[in-house]
């Protein structure tokens, strides 16, 4: 049936869009070993990854964090490049030859060429200029990476869902919130760090700040724990329990898969406020940069990891700190479980006010109640929350 638009587009309906095609075809992949399909999705996963980071060798003034360059070095990950592109390769010579489509072999084998190409250029980096423009590509790739590294294994070895699966449905939603969170993070910053150093500067106290930014490292990090939680347990509370703030939370609560990648689905004005409450206690503290870097990394890996579809359940540790066990609970649509559990590292908060919610079963269905329907894909959950609801 062909439909006509006032701007005088023609639609023919029921004609798929590009992302429906890609939702269809690439999630809820079946990768049961022996049809070349693992080596397929290396070839083109791995081979992509090559290319973004080849770019990065040669755009390194556009396309990488300053921040982020300072803890790692090029030569390292040029051999880590090589690596990758040597990886990618070979699992493309494999799917060519295993998988029915050849295709997905070849265009891994050729994104790795191109990657060899790109990165055997040259490499240094000219001083940069500290206000231009960039992106966190590397910061991406290597976040990536890593995680996928350490997730995917881990998820398979002790999965708790065992059917689940790698490339599960929604996966490509969430891969691009992961995209954005991690090459827009200048964007972010933009909007949480740098408006709170340029109104609280002149406001903070230098003898206390400097009083805290002396204690051990080890403390301090604690204290950052304690104080950041407590903040963090009330802006996660009123985004659940204010109707117009739930609607944003909603598209992080719409996935129905709990794993590593269901962590990033977050809309960007929550990742905003999240930041913002977060970061508000540590600027006006002034807790030293090397334990809030070391919080940050630590956080941010935990926040993934009480996402991940493992079955750990920590005998002791699962009432000092959130667990996936006790996150899936809030993930969870069932009755019981509605509204608990908002802390994000100290469930005591949530003893504390009224919330707590751990009995001796695992959650077993995640995702938002019928009362709350958040559309598929990235463009609909951004405008979601700005809708009028019908
Ligand atoms: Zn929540």
């Amino acid at each position: 049936m062909i439909r006509y638009h006032a701007a005088g587009l023609v639609v023919i309906q029921g004609q798929r869009n590009m992302t429906d095609y890609l939702r269809e075809r690439f999630e809820d992949v079946d990768l049961t070993p022996g049809q070349g399909k693992i080596s397929a999705t290396i070839a083109v996963g791995l081979g992509l990854l090559s290319l973004l980071g080849g770019f990065c060798f040669l755009f390194p003034n556009l396309l990488t964090t300053p921040e982020f360059r300072a803890f790692y070095s090029a030569d390292v990950l040029r051999m880590v490049l090589f690596a990758g592109i040597a990886v990618a390769f070979c699992a493309g010579f494999i799917s060519v030859w295993r998988h029915q489509d050849p295709r997905y072999g070849l265009a891994g084998m050729i994104m790795a060429c191109m990657a060899a190409l790109l990165g055997s250029g040259r490499i240094d980096v000219p001083p940069m200029d500290g206000r231009s423009l960039y992106a966190g590509l590397d910061y991406f790739i290597l976040t990536l990476l890593v995680l996928a590294l350490v997730f995917i294994p881990m998820e398979r070895i002790y999965p708790k869902d065992p059917q689940q699966r790698v490339l599960r449905r929604g996966w490509i939603t969430d891969m691009k919130y992961f995209l954005f969170s991690h090459v827009g993070l200048q964007l972010i910053s933009f909007f949480t760090v740098i408006p709170i150093q340029v109104f609280l500067h002149d406001k903070v106290d230098i003898g206390f700040q400097q009083a805290i930014a002396s204690q051990p490292l080890w403390l301090q990090f604690i204290e950052i724990l304690i104080v950041v939680d407590l903040g963090s347990y009330w802006i996660h509370r009123a985004f659940h329990e204010v109707p117009w703030l739930w609607k944003f939370h909603a598209v992080h609560h719409s996935t129905q898969h709990m794993d590593w990648l269901a962590s990033s689905r977050l809309h960007v004005v929550e990742i905003v406020a999240n930041r913002f409450v977060g970061y508000l206690p540590i600027f006006i503290l002034g807790f030293s940069p090397s334990a809030v870097y070391a919080y940050l990394v630590f956080i941010s890996f935990h926040a993934i990891f009480i996402h991940a579809n493992v079955r750990f359940r920590f005998p002791l540790l699962r009432w000092v700190i959130a667990t996936p066990e006790f996150h899936h609970w809030h993930h969870s649509s069932e009755d019981e479980a509605v509204d608990k559990n908002y802390a994000a590292f100290l469930p005591l908060y949530d003893k504390l006010f009224g919330t707590l919610h751990m009995p001796d079963k695992l959650a077993a269905r995640y995702g938002t109640r019928a009362s709350t329907q958040v559309p598929e894909g990235v463009v609909q959950q951004f405008t979601f929350p700005f809708r009028r609801s019908s």
